[in-house]
């Protein structure tokens, strides 16, 4: 990888060898190595760890920071999710075990797209709940840097299952939690 930084630098018309540079393709490599680690990672792993000990109220996870790399420019694109789900037979997990899984999912080259409905399928799938939605709200660099989207702009992608999904009062109440804070 580190090799192949040199030869962008190159074709950028940089001279790699100069100083201030001679150490960029080993700490861009690193850096990488680091931004895609969730490609290795089962993000449902995070999610094994089922307690039968909730309720049935719905839950909401809101604000969990995220940071991932746009597949279509390799640049970064970052923000929150905010997790809501509907336990079955009080099946729940962790807290923290959500915000891991919206990580390693995170930690991959992604489309923002993708990403929130992989956060919704793996908690359909590890935790069998009533319903799931997941919202993802996120700046794009290569959007603000190249100046296609005015500053600031975000884009906000939704993914429902279950009941959420089905049933358009429970989804108009979700979105409503997820929107004030869950409070
Ligand atoms: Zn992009």
């Amino acid at each position: 990888m580190a090799r192949a930084v040199r030869e962008i630098l190159l074709a950028i018309g940089e001279d790699p060898d100069r100083e201030g540079l001679e150490e960029t393709p080993a700490r861009v490599a690193r850096a990488y190595r680091e931004l895609v680690r969730g490609s290795r990672e089962d993000a449902g792993s995070h999610l094994r760890k089922v307690f039968a000990e909730g309720g049935d109220e719905i839950v909401v996870v809101r604000g969990i920071e995220l940071y991932s790399l746009c597949e279509h420019h390799m640049l970064p694109f970052t923000g929150v999710a905010h997790v809501a789900y509907l336990p079955a037979d009080g099946r729940v997990v962790g807290l923290s075990k959500i915000a891991r899984t919206v990580d390693t999912f995170a930690r991959r080259l992604q489309v923002q797209e993708r990403l929130t409905r992989q956060i919704a399928d793996a908690m359909v799938e590890h935790l069998s709940p009533r319903g799931v939605s997941v919202v993802v709200e996120c700046e794009h660099a290569c959007m603000r840097m190249r100046g296609v989207a005015k500053h600031g702009a975000s884009m906000t992608t939704v993914a429902h299952r279950g009941a959420f999904g089905g049933d358009a009062a429970l989804r108009s109440e979700v979105m409503a939690l997820l929107d004030r804070g869950g409070r």
